[in-house]
């Protein structure tokens, strides 16, 4: 189903541990897909940031969502390379940096739309890190490129990447990611504290495939609250795994527990060693709920 805003349930599903806490990661990386649905989507994620109802955003009928959609509002900031040139300007991009430390007109939060980022040389891109690696307070980056190969590794380990290709190899990832993350949600309950090291092993170490499961997994524990607050609206693609966190976790628990998996999410890819992380995982999860 697509909603009035042109954004399919499966891709809400995948932006619901980004975007139901209220604020946007700092900086968001979309891939893959076509031009086309990259814009949809970074404009989606720019409009739920400056929508001010306090309802499910984007609203689409509050006064900022409707300068959003008539392309008025002065916080939702878009850069793209000149029309003529094959890059971005270095020019350009330094404003683009400096621009982010300027506090918003209306919202709390500027969002700064990073169009297509395969136009933009490893020079500017190095440009940008720094805005990313010192963050700018008022400011949430939402990034566009047709693949993240193309974009410098410096980058990619500051940006939460939601990769919207659709091909068979990623739905065989997709496959394994949701057996992972399910495995992982059986293992918090385990009285074996290695078991969730075990459940992991399979990824391989940091990247998209990591932050894949704890998307699920997030997702997986959100339903599990979902449910013991007897509320409706369950998204997860591996029911089982919610029944059996809500059945054996209390309320608090799965509130600590979905703190710490975004937590996490916030922090992937800055750890590169597979061990540690897996290890920081397995810690901080079984710290959340405390057996
Ligand atoms: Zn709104």
């Amino acid at each position: 189903m697509i909603n009035k805003l042109g954004i399919d349930d499966n891709t809400k599903r995948k932006l619901l541990s980004l975007t139901e806490r209220g604020t946007l990661n700092h900086a968001i990386l979309i891939s893959g897909g076509n031009e086309e649905e990259r814009q949809r989507l970074a404009r989606y994620l720019a409009n739920f940031t400056v929508c001010i109802s306090g309802e499910e955003r984007p609203c689409g009928v509050c006064a900022s969502c409707k300068k959003a959609a008539n392309n008025m509002h002065p916080d939702i900031h878009i850069y793209e390379k000149l029309p003529k040139k094959r890059f971005y300007a270095k020019e350009d991009v330094k404003n683009l940096v400096a621009n982010a430390y300027i506090t918003p007109n209306e919202s709390d939060i500027k969002a700064i739309i990073i169009k297509e980022l395969q136009n933009m040389n490893i020079e500017c891109q190095n440009l940008l890190l720094k805005v990313l690696e010192e963050p700018a307070l008022y400011s949430s980056f939402i990034l566009t490129s047709n693949s993240k190969n193309v974009v410098i590794p410096t980058v990619i380990s500051r940006v939460t990447v939601l990769d919207i290709t659709d091909t068979g190899e990623n739905r065989q990832t997709s496959k394994r990611v949701l057996e992972t993350a399910k495995a992982i949600g059986s293992a918090i309950l385990s009285p074996n504290e290695f078991d969730i090291i075990i459940a992991s092993s399979a990824l391989e170490g940091g990247g998209q495939e990591f932050t894949d499961v704890l998307l699920e997994l997030s997702i997986i524990i959100r339903d599990a609250l979902v449910k013991k607050t007897k509320g409706t609206g369950e998204q997860s693609r591996v029911p089982e795994a919610a029944a059996e966190l809500e059945l054996y976790l209390s309320k608090k628990q799965l509130i600590d527990l979905y703190d710490a998996v975004t937590a996490i999410l916030n922090d992937t890819n800055k750890n590169k060693n597979k061990t540690l992380m897996l290890t920081a995982l397995s810690t901080k999860l079984r710290r959340a709920v405390k057996f």
